[in-house]
């Protein structure tokens, strides 16, 4: 019988002479021959698959007392044996991601009681120079913005303060969104149960509830959110107007939807009388983070780029809210004008 060096028989294998020696000291691999003066190791050819095998174990992670298990058993039921090991391995390793999955949600929560937030925040609701009667609701704490816009009508202030209402009642604890998903069928119902046989009031609602960083976005009808994050102001709701759903058919543009006679038309509004639809959205807040929360009697009249000014150029939500406020006066002021302007801070 030819036998090979350990190098030679290693370089067959794939494998390094250090790993035959270990294998060798465990009983894996003896070697076929060993030079009494020497001490070298000498390799059959036919040890190629045992060795071979070996490796690959070791590559999948089996440790070597179980290799030499493996090993001895007839090819089939060594196969099984290495199901079973891989099965009780996928099993641990989804215990340990448990734990881990565990621990980092533990940490984060830590993490951001450590440094509390809150909002400081302003609040206006005006009747405007033209209406003689105010159907805006705007509402803020340290843990809800809101704004709501009743329709016109003897009904239409009670159901956006009772829209508003509803949300006040969200439980502390709990999923979040889940929490602000029913709030909504709250007030769906609060705002249909001011209904009477002449008037059926609806009202818009959008308002940000907050957990640590954590907020949750609720949104139906044409009152708006926006977020001034490094300077930039974005709007985070999208109009549930017929103009705006136009405008998505691609039948009318943005220019034209803004002066359109019946772009204060809803889509969606609470107490329509169908199931509300409204848009929920979970979304992280970082301190610094300024939310403007407002009725059309501000967007409709005061454009992006005089918002975005009106935002940045005031340090106090209070000083903001003013001239947000003057900006819709200095526009005619046509309509109610409800205005939250609240920014997350860590105290
Ligand atoms: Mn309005």
């Amino acid at each position: 019988m030819r036998l090979l060096t350990i190098g030679a028989f290693a370089h067959a294998a794939g494998l390094t002479p250090k790993a035959l020696r270990i294998y060798d000291d465990s009983g894996l691999l003896p070697p076929a021959a060993v030079d009494p003066h020497s001490g070298y190791r000498y390799y059959a050819p036919e040890q190629l698959d045992r060795a071979r095998l070996i490796a690959a174990l070791r590559r999948a992670g089996m440790p070597l007392a179980e290799i030499r298990t493996v090993c001895g058993l007839p090819p089939a039921v060594a196969a099984e044996a290495l199901t079973a090991w891989w099965r009780r391995v996928s099993a641990d390793t989804a215990a340990r991601g448990r734990t881990v999955a565990l621990l980092v949600g533990q940490l984060t929560e830590r993490n951001t009681t450590m440094s509390e937030t809150t909002f400081r925040y302003a609040v206006r609701c005006e009747t405007g120079a033209v209406r003689d009667s105010n159907e805006d609701t705007a509402y803020a704490s340290g843990t809800l913005l809101a704004v709501a816009d009743g329709v016109r009508g003897p009904g239409g202030a009670a159901a956006g303060a009772a829209a508003v209402d509803a949300l006040r009642s969200l439980e502390p604890a709990g999923d979040l969104l889940a929490a602000l998903g029913d709030a909504v069928t709250r007030a769906d119902r609060a705002v249909r149960a001011q209904a009477t046989e002449a008037d059926q009031p609806a009202s818009t609602l959008t308002a940000i509830a907050r957990r640590g960083t954590r907020l949750a976005l609720v949104h139906v009808g044409d009152t708006r959110a926006y977020l001034l994050r490094s300077g930039e102001l974005s709007r985070l709701t999208q109009d549930h107007t017929y103009v705006q759903t136009l405008v998505d058919q691609g039948r009318l543009t943005p220019a034209e939807a803004g002066a359109h006679p019946q772009r204060a038309l809803l889509a969606r509004a609470l107490g329509a009388g169908v199931d509300v639809e409204a848009d929920l959205a979970l979304r992280t807040a970082l301190p610094g983070d300024r939310y403007l929360l407002c009725s059309d009697g501000l967007s409709a009249v005061v454009d992006p780029a005089a918002l975005h000014d009106a935002l940045t150029g005031a340090d106090e939500p209070e000083t903001a809210v003013g001239r947000l406020i003057d900006l819709a006066y200095a526009a005619g002021a046509p309509d109610n004008i409800a205005c939250v302007v609240a920014d997350l801070v860590t105290t």
